[in-house]
């Protein structure tokens, strides 16, 4: 396996970060999860400029051109020879002394690495998949916005470890004040009265670009849609539920918190909008 670090393709034992990588001692980074299909990088500008968006968020500065990047991805595409691939892009504010100032790190250190995609199990896609809410509230977005795709995942690990302990792989996550805000690792929707629904990503979600492709598919499908603040009552008596996200791409959900959604089977707006994702995975995307 050849990684991508600071400029430069090296094996998996040589691709080795400092102590002193700020990105290590305080998750001060950003990164994206990036996947291709058969050669095809999909919505790759997408990630690029959200990548860049969320290092202004944070004052970072990428020490590369949206273009350069591009490059670089592409390049360890090539070397790893992978056609259907999960690349993980990473700029961390770069090698610092014990304490916080950004100031004292020189240069920033950027990595990528692809890999084979590691997805839930095909029974979950054709049966569902359970959940549960979780304990822990979402990052308010005024202490720490979770439309930056920071590197500090703290809060949706201890969401995830609720999860874990639950039995189940997801959770949803409210907001400090109780509003569904999105999962651990993924965004959520609900069906309700024909309608699809997912909370505005400003209360405290990423601005997921697999949500984005599916907002786009509703024009497309003529699905009414509408970002609307929602409660948990909402999704439990919801028609449909389903999760979206770039490993786990749209996947339904039949039960939350021990609760049956809809008839406890995937529903056909979660299937119509699966199979015209499916469709755009192998049109919508960067050649390599
Ligand atoms: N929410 C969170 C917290 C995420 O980490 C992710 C990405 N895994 C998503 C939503 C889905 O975003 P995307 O569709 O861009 O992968």
């Amino acid at each position: 396996m050849k990684i991508y670090l600071n400029g430069k393709l090296v094996g998996r034992e040589k691709a080795n970060i400092s102590v002193f990588d700020h990105g290590l001692l305080y998750g001060d980074g950003v990164f994206e999860g990036i996947r291709t299909y058969d050669g095809l990088i999909f919505r790759l500008k997408e990630h690029i400029d959200r990548l860049y968006k969320s290092a202004d968020a944070i004052e970072l500065e990428i020490p590369l051109t949206k273009q350069e990047v591009i490059k670089a991805v592409v390049r360890t595409l090539k070397a790893n020879k992978l056609k259907d691939a999960y690349i993980r892009l990473v700029v961390t504010r770069g090698i610092g002394d014990l304490g916080l100032d950004p100031r004292k790190c020189g240069m920033p250190t950027v990595f990528i690495i692809t890999d084979r995609i590691k997805l839930y199990p095909e029974k979950h896609y054709r049966n569902g998949l359970e959940i549960v809410t979780a304990k822990t509230r979402r990052n308010y977005p005024q202490a720490l916005d979770p439309r930056i795709k920071s590197l500090n995942y703290l809060n949706n690990i201890l969401a995830k470890i609720d999860a874990i302990k639950s039995g189940t792989e997801e959770a949803i996550m409210l907001t400090h004040d109780g509003n569904v805000a999105e999962c651990t690792g993924d965004n959520i929707f609900i069906v309700r009265n024909s309608e699809l629904i997912t909370p505005p990503a400003e209360i405290g979600a990423l601005e997921g670009i697999t949500r984005d492709a599916v907002i786009g598919l509703t024009k497309k499908m003529n699905i009414p849609f509408h970002e609307k603040l929602i409660r948990m009552e909402d999704v439990y008596g919801a028609g449909e539920v389903f999760l979206t996200g770039t490993a786990a791409e749209i996947i339904p959900v039949i039960k939350i918190d021990d609760r049956s959604i809809g008839n406890g089977k995937p529903g056909e707006i979660t299937k119509r909008l699966t199979a015209e994702f499916r469709k755009l995975t192998k049109t919508d995307g960067v050649r390599y």
